[in-house]
């Protein structure tokens, strides 16, 4: 019998705020761009669950949480604190975090900075794997000071779904004869994969829940959403096979940032540009890589207009300055006449770093 966990940290950027700065405890946090009193153009990354109630959420734009943080003054609730994130603390506190994990079971798939799935299939039974799961929560909350949710079933999807159901410092079981049941209620959003534009498709339909989708046949499905179809048609069955991988298998790791105005500036862009640079890095080491080869940057102009440029080294880079050095060489024509020979002004700029090792 397969037993599978997912644990997610809960609001996982807040929550290391709240534990490192006592005098925020309790208070509605927002990690995230500056909001610039309103003028910030970027996103919320995290918010607590004390900022959620005033309906602020990750990737709202952070001025509409500026707007919210506001209102909620205006009623007489707290201002919302607004902090810029601190990803090398973050990945400290996911490293500490994995570890624990892997005290207590072998097989553990690290899936993202606050995620991983746990196979427990070798503890037998369902009471069992509770008793771990209870166990890596208490540790957690212990020795880090923050909280997890954990979901467990009979394979990474329902595991996955499971955590979310009950935050925070939530517990889920779902054992394999009721996983069916446990699904067909929820919204078509609930099956991972399936996003706003698939939901419309759906809802087009008449499909709002994982029960309406089973009225698809397996070859409709694959005609409204692509070869992905088949996977979703086991999907809401509640079937999953994806086995527990020990390799943390990022593909990827970059940031991007909106500039508070559209602007031309060598001097911000190139601040800014060094600043993600070495996020990126500590990000790298948190997830336990040491290399990457690949160096993406994006730029987007006033009205959207988005170019990216790459560049592949032939060795393994290891250091935030080979980095920056290239990210600065593949950004500077945009900044003069090579790329941008109208002067047109900067919106957003991006980096990313591929090919890890
Ligand atoms: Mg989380």
């Amino acid at each position: 019998m397969r037993i599978i966990a997912h644990l997610d940290m809960d609001a996982f950027f807040a929550a290391i705020e709240e534990r490192d700065n006592p005098r925020f405890r309790g208070m509605p946090i927002a990690v995230g761009s500056d909001p610039k009193g309103g003028q910030g153009r970027g996103v919320v990354a995290t918010a607590n669950y004390k900022a959620r109630e005033y309906g602020i959420h990750s990737a709202l734009p952070i001025s509409k949480a500026w707007q919210f943080s506001e209102e909620a003054r205006q009623r007489g609730k707290p201002a919302v604190i607004f902090l810029p994130p601190n990803f090398e603390r973050y990945t400290e506190a996911s490293e500490h975090i994995m570890k624990i994990i892997r005290a207590h079971a072998s097989l553990v798939e690290q899936a993202s900075v606050d995620e991983a799935y746990v196979d427990l299939s070798f503890s037998g039974s369902f009471a069992k794997a509770e008793k771990i799961c209870r166990a890596i929560k208490e540790e957690i909350q212990a020795k880090e000071k923050v909280t997890a949710s954990v979901g467990i079933g009979p394979n990474k999807l329902i595991a996955k779904i499971a955590s979310g159901f009950q935050k925070p410092d939530g517990l889920t079981i779902v054992e394999e004869g009721n996983a069916e049941a446990f699904l067909e209620p929820m919204s078509v959003r609930a099956i991972p994969g399936i996003g706003p534009k698939t939901e419309l498709l759906f809802t087009a339909r008449g499909a709002k829940t994982v029960r309406d989708l089973k009225k698809f046949s397996r070859e409709e499905l694959v005609e409204l959403t692509g070869k992905w179809g088949a996977e979703l048609y086991e999907k809401i069955r509640a079937r999953d096979e994806t086995p527990v991988v020990e390799e943390y298998e990022v593909k990827s790791i970059g940031e991007q940032e909106t500039f508070a105005e559209d602007t031309k500036s060598a001097e911000l862009i190139f601040e800014r540009l060094s600043m993600m640079c070495k996020n990126i890095m500590a990000r790298l080491a948190g997830d336990g890589f040491r290399t990457f080869k690949t160096v993406v940057i994006t730029v987007r102009f006033t009205g959207f207009e988005t170019k990216t440029r790459t560049h592949t080294f032939s060795n393994p880079q290891r250091t935030a300055k080979a980095l920056q050095t290239e990210a600065f060489r593949l950004i500077l024509p945009f900044l003069d006449a090579r790329e941008n020979p109208k002067g047109k002004l900067i919106r957003l700029i991006g980096v990313r770093i591929e090919k890890l090792g």
